[in-house]
């Protein structure tokens, strides 16, 4: 992929966030002078502990919830199926085939199975689940289920996937595989990812900008650039430079999480 390869600061921006406050209940400060710039081919992370915030700032750029002040913009305008949303629980719907769960985001705006089930079944072989798609969720196992939560939030081609904790809930050996299927993915439809997780090891592995939160109020502390060129596969994880980017990675979280100590 060739846009990932160009200099940070050459690529094109896709999103930015400028000075973004969020206050729930007049009191609680979730986020405080948020700002942010996100540029096409970004796979970047937002790394901190519980309650900094890190959910709040994907549900301001997915639109879920507004900012008390300050803004959002995307570059250029945002279309429908321009962005994609992975919750940590694969929020299927268990009456529904695994096929029918991908065509949701296509038939919420009014395109019929028939219309699209050749994206579906892209989408559905991108993920590894290709025999599976007259399937239904409780027949799968939760990797499995979270496959299909991508392939769901990938199936209309977004520009941006956004990801909250996708794979908080799974075993280790499966989070790996997971890592490495998603880089492949973003590699293949091209897209950009905002990733929140709280593992410095998974933010290394998958990123090359890590965004570093603390809490109360919420907000930024710094950004730790991972060069290390893609695509990355196994052996990146046991490399010297993968040691020394989740050192940083670490000491910067340390002194995040110092800051409210
Ligand atoms: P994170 O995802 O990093 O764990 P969140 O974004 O979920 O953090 O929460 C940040 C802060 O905002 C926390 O103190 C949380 O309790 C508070 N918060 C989040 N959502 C709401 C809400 N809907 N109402 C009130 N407080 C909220
Ligand atoms: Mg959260």
């Amino acid at each position: 992929m060739t846009i990932p390869d160009r200099p940070q600061n050459t690529r094109p921006e896709l999103l930015r966030m400028e000075q973004v406050d969020k206050t729930f209940n007049g009191d609680v400060v979730a986020l405080k002078g948020m700002s942010l710039e996100v540029r096409e081919g970004d796979f970047m992370s937002l790394l901190g502990p519980s309650g900094c915030g890190k959910s709040t700032a994907l549900r301001l750029i997915s639109d879920l919830l507004h900012p008390t002040s300050g803004r959002i913009t995307w570059a250029g305008g945002q279309t429908a199926g321009d962005l994609g949303v992975v919750f940590q629980e694969p929020t299927l719907m268990p009456w529904a085939t695994v096929a029918q769960n991908v065509w949701l985001p296509f038939r919420l705006r009014g395109k019929t199975y028939h219309d699209v089930k050749d994206q579906v079944r892209e989408a559905l072989k991108l993920v590894g689940l290709e025999k599976f798609q007259n399937s239904y969720p409780r027949e799968l196992s939760g990797g499995m289920k979270m496959r299909v939560s991508i392939a769901r939030a990938m199936v209309t081609r977004p520009r941006l996937i956004l990801m909250d904790e996708p794979f908080a809930a799974l075993d280790e050996i499966t989070r790996f595989k997971l890592n490495n299927d998603l880089l492949t993915l973003k590699d293949t439809i091209g897209c950009t990812v905002i990733f929140v997780t709280h593992s410095v090891f998974e933010s290394v592995f998958l990123s090359n900008r890590i965004v570093v939160m603390a809490a109360r109020p919420g907000r930024v502390i710094t950004e730790v650039n991972v060069d290390a060129s893609y695509p990355r596969a196994e052996d990146f994880r046991t490399s010297a430079e993968y040691a020394v980017y989740t050192r940083q990675t670490t000491d910067a979280l340390h002194q995040a999480m110092g800051d409210t100590a």
